[in-house]
């Protein structure tokens, strides 16, 4: 393998090669490459056994032409101050292609979270949550999960931050539990967008879902729930990986039992009926009709994009393909639906939280569901016309065309403060 991407300059090159089609300025352009501020910090906490431990975290605020910073906060080891730039950045340009109000904004801690205990995880948290606290609010910057946290982090936030603040302040981060003002249908969101995605861009390419192979990498949030709304359109799941490896079943998996499985042993590996079992790397050069890609970054380079032999690829992840993959694939058969329209749902959900939280007024799943649906929609229907429109050489630079002009519209009709 390659060296990895460092994924801010993927970012910043995926800006450049969009540029070409963009009625925007250099300098707009520059400002739109590179992030408006970022919080570092050291927490100091209390272990278990009366030690004190340093964890490294961070915020980036990347842009907020369009509306308040938003963006999940993940508890990873390979956590950088380069990748949370990345990761904000990405959330500008998801919020502008689903065309909702906000900026965007991506925080992080590095840590294993396998490593620590429940106790430990709330010290921790409540301790970032204090960090965060002149940041953050519910017009400034809103927090959300992202790999490795869930409902159980942002109530500790929220909780920490209406504490200190001596308020109740639900819409000051998403992705809560239901009982604590978190939305019908935000578990499923992401998941549900990349379904979406998958359906709209077979209807596009005069392919059929029904039937269709399909490999998922990566079966946490975003994957496993992707997977079972993939195969509850009849769609074929015949390899499923997490990063213990992958499992392979010709006649395609039930991803709900996988997922038990999963539940009970910590992997989707051993899972008694599959065929075969492999690497991850072999997962993602199948030859299916649909791999849904929904780990980490840099999961396909320009080496291993050689060997992909996927007709469709919908990113789940963020950043789950350098720009040397892109290159590789535009110049193959392969169509790929990117990051900040396939994995949008959850962001969206978000907004939709957010909106019910200032309302105190809570809807149902199915409304969820339905403005979820129209949404993304709408935004795959922009982004192919503009694909057409354009000369872009594949999806994700047409997604970005489209969303830069709409962060640099904002800008411009703001003018400037002299
Ligand atoms: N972490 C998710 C993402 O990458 C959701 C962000 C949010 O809901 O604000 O899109």
């Amino acid at each position: 393998m390659s060296e990895q991407a460092n994924p801010f300059e993927s970012l910043q090159e995926q800006i450049d090669d969009a540029a070409a089609y963009v009625d925007v300025s250099e300098d707009v352009l520059n400002r739109l490459k590179h992030p408006e501020r970022g919080l570092e910090t050291n927490l100091s906490v209390e272990m278990d056994d009366d030690s004190v431990e340093v964890f490294k975290a961070f915020r980036s605020q990347f842009n907020g032409d369009r509306g308040p910073y938003k963006g999940g906060i993940r508890y990873h080891p390979g956590v950088s101050r380069d990748e949370v730039k990345a990761l904000s950045g990405w959330m500008v340009y998801k919020t502008a292609i689903v065309d909702i109000p906000y900026g965007g904004g991506k925080g992080g801690i590095v840590i294993d979270p396998d490593d620590y205990s429940d106790g430990e995880l709330e010290r921790i948290t409540r301790s970032f949550a204090e960090e965060l606290r002149p940041f953050v609010g519910v017009d400034k910057d809103i927090p959300a999960p992202d790999v490795n946290t869930g409902q159980r982090e942002m109530n500790w936030i929220k909780d920490t931050y209406e504490t200190l603040e001596n308020t109740t302040e639900p819409g000051i981060i998403t992705g809560k539990a239901p009982d604590s003002g978190g939305s019908a249908g935000r578990v499923e969101a992401t998941g549900r967008s990349t379904m979406l995605t998958a359906r709209e861009a077979f209807d596009y390419l005069d392919k059929e879902i029904e039937g269709a192979s399909v490999a998922v990498q990566g079966y946490g949030n975003a994957g496993w729930i992707a997977a079972k709304l993939l195969h509850e359109l009849d769609a074929n799941v015949v390899a499923v990986s997490d990063s213990s490896g992958a499992v392979y079943k010709d006649g395609g998996f039930n991803p709900v039992d996988v997922k038990n499985h999963k539940n009970e042993t910590g992997s989707v590996v051993g899972y008694p009926s599959a065929d075969e079992e492999f690497s991850n790397e072999d997962l993602l050069t199948l030859d299916v009709d649909l791999l849904v890609p929904a780990a980490l970054e840099n999961a396909i380079d320009g080496d291993l994009a050689q060997n992909v032999q996927a007709d469709v690829i919908v990113e789940a992840a963020n950043g789950p393909l350098t720009p040397d993959a892109d290159d590789v694939l535009a110049e193959s058969d392969t169509y790929v639906f990117p990051d900040i329209l396939a994995n949008a749902g959850g962001v969206t959900v978000s907004y939709f939280e957010w909106v019910q939280n200032r309302q105190r007024f809570y809807w149902t799943e199915e409304r969820v569901n339905e403005e979820l649906e129209r949404i993304i929609t709408d935004a795959f229907d922009k982004l192919v016309e503009t694909y057409e429109d354009t000369d872009a050489p594949n999806m994700r630079t047409a997604a970005y065309v489209v969303a830069i002009q709409r962060v640099a519209d904002a800008y411009a009709e703001s003018g400037n403060w002299p």
